[in-house]
C-alpha cells in the first residue's frame, strides 16, 4: 500500500514514513492510493474475531510495511480488557467497544474505555506502541511538540509515556482548561513526559507550536514530531471500531446501519467515510457539530467557510470548537473525483484565509453518493438531550456524545441501526453534568482524587525561544 497526497506534488511513500511525518512535502495530506475492498468472505471471517485480532486483520491492509508478525504482536499488546478498562458499571471490556443498546435501532458504541477516558484513545494507544517500534527499527528518536485544549494532549502523554525513543513537549492553556484535565496530563511523573503551560490561550500555544516548527533548522537537528489530528495513522486506527460497530449490530453481510459521529476536525469521521469506500453497507454518516458549525453548513449547502480564530465560540463541548476541519480535504479529494488539481486549487483559497463554494458544480452532484447528513447542537440541546437520556435511560452520556445523539435522532432511519459514537466519559466534563442533572458524574476509582496528585508543569510565558531552549535542554540534539 503506497500513500499519495491530496494535492498530488509529492512522492508516494510507505506507512511507516508517514507515520512519523506530519503534512506531505506539496502541504497536502496523505491518502492510499486506493482504498482496500472488503470481501463477503472477509467479513463472515471478522465476525468471530476479538477486537485485536479485528485490528490485525484491517490494519495489515495498510499498513504493508510493517512484517505481519510484528503487525500482530503490536495490536495484541494495545488492544487488550486491561488497557481498555476503567471499571465503568455494565461495560463488556472484552468487547474493547461495545454497544450499549438504548432502544430499538439505536445504540451508543462506547470508545471512551481507554485510559483517559475519550475516544482519541482508540487511536493513540495504538501510535504508542507504533511509533516505539518504527523507531527502534530504525535507530531514531523523536520530539512530538503540540499543543491541547485537552483530550488530544492526554491522550497522546498516556499513550507515549515511558515510550523508548519518544519524548513528549505538551503546551497547555494556563487558564482554560477543567481541573480534572489538568490534573490528567500534569500528575503524570514520567520522565519522558513535560508539560508546559502558557500564560495564554489554547491560540497562543498553538502559535508557538507552528513557530517552532516553521524554524527547519531547528526542527531537523531536535527531530521534532507531531501526534495531531491529521496524523494518518490514527485515521487508519479508527477504521477499526467502525467495522467493530457494524459486526455488533448485524448478523447478515448485506445489513446496512448509520453511524452518527460528533464532529470537529473530522478525523473521526473521515474514518468512516474510507469504511463505507471499503465497501462495508453504512446507509448515512450523520455528522453532528455543536456551535461551530462549519462542517454542518458545508453538508447542507455546498460552501465551506473556516472561521476567523476569534470567531471560534466556546461552547460546553470544547473539543469540537474548531475553525477549520484539518482532516476534511482528506473527504474532499474523494468528492472531487480524486483530482488533486481541484484541491490544491480549493486550498489555494483556504490557505489564504479563504473559502470555496461547491454548490452548483458538477462535484456538488455526486454528494448524495457518499451518505453524510449533517446537523448541529447548542447548549440548550445538549442538556435537554443528557437529561432525556438520565430520565429514560438511567444513563449519563458527556456534551459531545449528546451532540452527537441529537443529530442522530433527526436524520435516523428507524428501519435499521443507528450507532452514536460516545467520544468522550461525562467525568470529564462534570460541570456541565452537575448543570444539567444537579449531580456528579461517575469516575473511574483510581481517578477518585486524580486533583489531589502532585502536579509536574513548567508555568512559561507566551515565548518561543523559552520554548525551544526547554526542549533543546531536554532532548540531548
Ligand atoms: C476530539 C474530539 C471530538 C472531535 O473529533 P474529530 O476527530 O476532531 O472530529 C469529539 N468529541 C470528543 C470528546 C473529542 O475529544
Amino acid at each position: 500500500m503506497k500513500y499519495l497526497s491530496t494535492r498530488g506534488d509529492s512522492p508516494q511513500l510507505g506507512f511507516s514514513d508517514i507515520l512519523l511525518g506530519g503534512l506531505m512535502q506539496d502541504g497536502g495530506l496523505s491518502l492510499p492510493a486506493e482504498y482496500p475492498r472488503i470481501t463477503d468472505a472477509e467479513l463472515t471471517a471478522m465476525r468471530s474475531m476479538s477486537y485485536a485480532e479485528l485490528a490485525f486483520t484491517i490494519l495489515s491492509k495498510f499498513a504493508t510495511d510493517i512484517p505481519v508478525e510484528d503487525l500482530r504482536a503490536l495490536t495484541a499488546k494495545t488492544y487488550t480488557a486491561q488497557v481498555y478498562c476503567n471499571g465503568r458499571p455494565d461495560s463488556d471490556a472484552s468487547q474493547i467497544t461495545p454497544l450499549r443498546k438504548l432502544e430499538n435501532n439505536l445504540f451508543l458504541q462506547e470508545l471512551s474505555n481507554g485510559p483517559t477516558l475519550a475516544f482519541k484513545d482508540m487511536a493513540m494507544q495504538l501510535l504508542g506502541n507504533l511509533f516505539e517500534y518504527v523507531l527502534a527499527k530504525r535507530g531514531e528518536e523523536i520530539n512530538i511538540l503540540g499543543a491541547t485544549s485537552g483530550d488530544t494532549g492526554s491522550a497522546a502523554e498516556y499513550a507515549m509515556r515511558g515510550k523508548h525513543g519518544v519524548r513528549v513537549f505538551m503546551l497547555s492553556p494556563r487558564e482554560n482548561m477543567s481541573a480534572f484535565q489538568r490534573a490528567q496530563m500534569y500528575s503524570l511523573q514520567d520522565a519522558n513526559i513535560f508539560n508546559i503551560a502558557v500564560r495564554g490561550m489554547f491560540d497562543d500555544a498553538q502559535d508557538i507550536v507552528k513557530a517552532v516548527s516553521n524554524d527547519l533548522a531547528f526542527k531537523a537537528q531536535y527531530k521534532i514530531g507531531a501526534v495531531n489530528s491529521i496524523n494518518w495513522g490514527r485515521v487508519a486506527a479508527q477504521v477499526i471500531y467502525y467495522f467493530k460497530g457494524w459486526l455488533s449490530a448485524t448478523t447478515g453481510n448485506d445489513q446496512e446501519v448509520s453511524f452518527a459521529v460528533p464532529s470537529g476536525n473530522f478525523g473521526n469521521i473521515c474514518a468512516g467515510h474510507i469504511v463505507r469506500q471499503m465497501g462495508l453497507p453504512i446507509r448515512k454518516l450523520i455528522l453532528a457539530t455543536n456551535e461551530n458549525d462549519v462542517l454542518d453548513e458545508f453538508f447542507r449547502t455546498g460552501a465551506y467557510k473556516p472561521r476567523k480564530t476569534v470567531d471560534v465560540k466556546v461552547t460546553s463541548s470544547p473539543s469540537m470548537d474548531i475553525s477549520k476541519a484539518s482532516n476534511f480535504e482528506r473527504f474532499v479529494y474523494d468528492l472531487v473525483g480524486r483530482d488533486p488539481k481541484v484541491v490544491a486549487e480549493l486550498w489555494r483559497a483556504v490557505d489564504g484565509g479563504g473559502q470555496f463554494d461547491l454548490a452548483g458544480t458538477q462535484f456538488w452532484a455526486r454528494i448524495k453518493d457518499f451518505g453524510f447528513v449533517s446537523g448541529a447542537s447548542s447548549h440548550a440541546d445538549r442538556l435537554a438531550t443528557i437529561r432525556r437520556v438520565y430520565k429514560d435511560h438511567g444513563l449519563m452520556i458527556d456534551t459531545h456524545t449528546a451532540d452527537g445523539l441529537k443529530v442522530a435522532l433527526e436524520h435516523r432511519d428507524t428501519d435499521i441501526p443507528t450507532i452514536v459514537l460516545e467520544t468522550a466519559l461525562p467525568a470529564k466534563f462534570e460541570e456541565t453534568i452537575i448543570e444539567a442533572l444537579g449531580e456528579k458524574p461517575w469516575r473511574p476509582t483510581s481517578m477518585q482524587n486524580i486533583e489531589a496528585l502532585p502536579q509536574r508543569v513548567e508555568v512559561m510565558d507566551i515565548d518561543v525561544q523559552a520554548v525551544k531552549d526547554f526542549i533543546a535542554a531536554r532532548s540531548g540534539g
